[in-house]
């Protein structure tokens, strides 16, 4: 069978291109596109074959698109038009022309793709731009699933919830019965590989967007613990690091990192911060959603790590109100709170072992472009998926 024709469009630095070879498809990516000079530098070092485009998509005509004859799109579009932090000027805002451009275009190519893959942030299901999504892909015969799924549906100790959608064509069957409502979990199909339809950990009520890991105060009626935490909030995070069915963090961490200290939390952000981080230990089965902010800005863009695992957190906290700055520090500091590296980031997202950076990309930009890449697992396994027929 001839390799699957892939087109990869805004490929950052490869998260699609790795599920694609994490699925074991017979494919090959025949173009990858983006515009970000420094993620480009990331893809071209993991994928020195993939022929990279460093354009913008709106300008690549339907001539240069029929010419790389592809049968598969996979796709991440800008995701700022969609979350609660950005403008929400949908389809109006200058961020999602591309993507009307690809709407615009693909129903004239000469040869319709069999397959899409589209991912975007929670939110997207009930955009104007899913909304032409959904009309284009009737228009051109396509039969698709929409998808909220998160790495926790496959035991991985990371929130990231994100928008899925796949789409075929309607002469290709899926393996699985469609729905028109949007799936929480991996469907069943006939391969018991594939089989996972356990609830997901985290359901859409309990939303999971860059600002929600921020831990909100709790009223007089819940009580405020020693952080401000809710007791919902830390009943919810004991209950997730008591779950068996997910892997502890310390399947992900770095054995030996040369100066970890670099990544230890710098005093000012432990002084304004300390009530609001989010502290993991090695053994705890979670974390939340790493952002492109993480190592710079501390509110809501991931856990930190409690590099001294036997300290206990209620006693680095306690009465903190009520010592001098240098105090508090002196107390915190027992805690030996880190950000996580790059690397371990990449880790819980499953990027591959032998996947990296070149030398001369910053810690701060790894940390900006992982934060705006996707989990590698759950792409391979809904690429799988996709491709299955019966
Ligand atoms: N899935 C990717 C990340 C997608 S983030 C990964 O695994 O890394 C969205 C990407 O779209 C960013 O890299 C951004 O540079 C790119 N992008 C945004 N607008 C674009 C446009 N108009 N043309 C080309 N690329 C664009």
């Amino acid at each position: 069978m001839a390799a699957l024709r892939v087109l990869e469009l805004y490929s950052g630095i490869g998260g699609m291109h790795c599920g694609l070879t994490e699925s074991g498809a017979a494919a090959k990516v025949v173009a990858a596109v983006d515009v970000n000079t420094i993620a480009n530098e990331v893809y071209k070092y993991n994928f020195p074959n993939a022929p990279l485009l460093p354009k913008s998509i709106e300008g690549i005509t339907l001539q240069e698109l029929d010419s790389l004859s592809f049968d598969m799109i996979l796709m991440s579009p800008p995701c700022q038009p969609f979350t609660r932090i950005g403008l929400q000027g949908d389809v109006t805002d200058p961020r999602a022309k591309s993507f009307l451009h690809v709407l615009e275009v693909l129903p004239r190519l000469q040869k319709t793709p069999k397959y899409i893959l589209l991912e975007n942030v929670k939110g997207f299901e009930s955009s104007e731009a899913r909304d032409n999504l959904i009309r284009m892909l009737r228009t051109c015969g396509y039969h698709f699933q929409e998808f909220l799924l998160s790495p926790t549906c496959l035991g991985i100790p990371n929130s990231r919830l994100r928008y899925f959608l796949l789409a075929k064509l309607q002469t290709e069957p899926f393996a699985f019965q469609t729905t028109n409502k949007i799936l929480e979990a991996f469907p069943s199909t006939n391969e018991s590989e594939l089989e996972h339809s356990d609830p997901p950990i985290e359901g859409t009520s309990q939303p999971d967007t860059d600002q929600s890991a921020i831990s909100r105060p709790g009223g007089p009626e819940t009580g405020i613990l020693y952080k401000m935490e809710t007791s919902e909030e830390l009943q919810r995070k004991q209950t997730q690091d008591n779950d068996p069915n997910m892997q502890t963090l310390e399947d992900f961490l770095e054995e030996d990192t040369e100066d970890i200290s670099q990544y230890l939390l710098p005093p000012k952000s432990l002084l304004r911060y300390a009530l609001i981080l989010d502290i993991v230990k090695p053994t705890c089965r979670r974390s939340t959603c790493f952002t492109k902010g993480y190592g710079h800005y501390v509110e809501g863009t991931g856990s930190v790590l409690q590099g001294a695992a036997d300290v206990e957190i209620s006693s680095a906290y306690k009465s903190l109100e009520t010592l001098s700055d240098e105090e508090k520090l002196a107390k915190l500091s027992t805690l030996r709170l880190r950000y996580f590296t790059p690397r371990e980031i990449a880790n819980l997202h499953g990027f591959p072992t032998r996947f990296g950076f070149p030398e001369k990309i910053t810690t701060k930009q790894r940390y900006r472009l992982l934060g705006n890449s996707l989990n590698v697992h759950v792409v391979a396994k809904l690429i799988s998926i996709l491709l299955q027929s019966h």
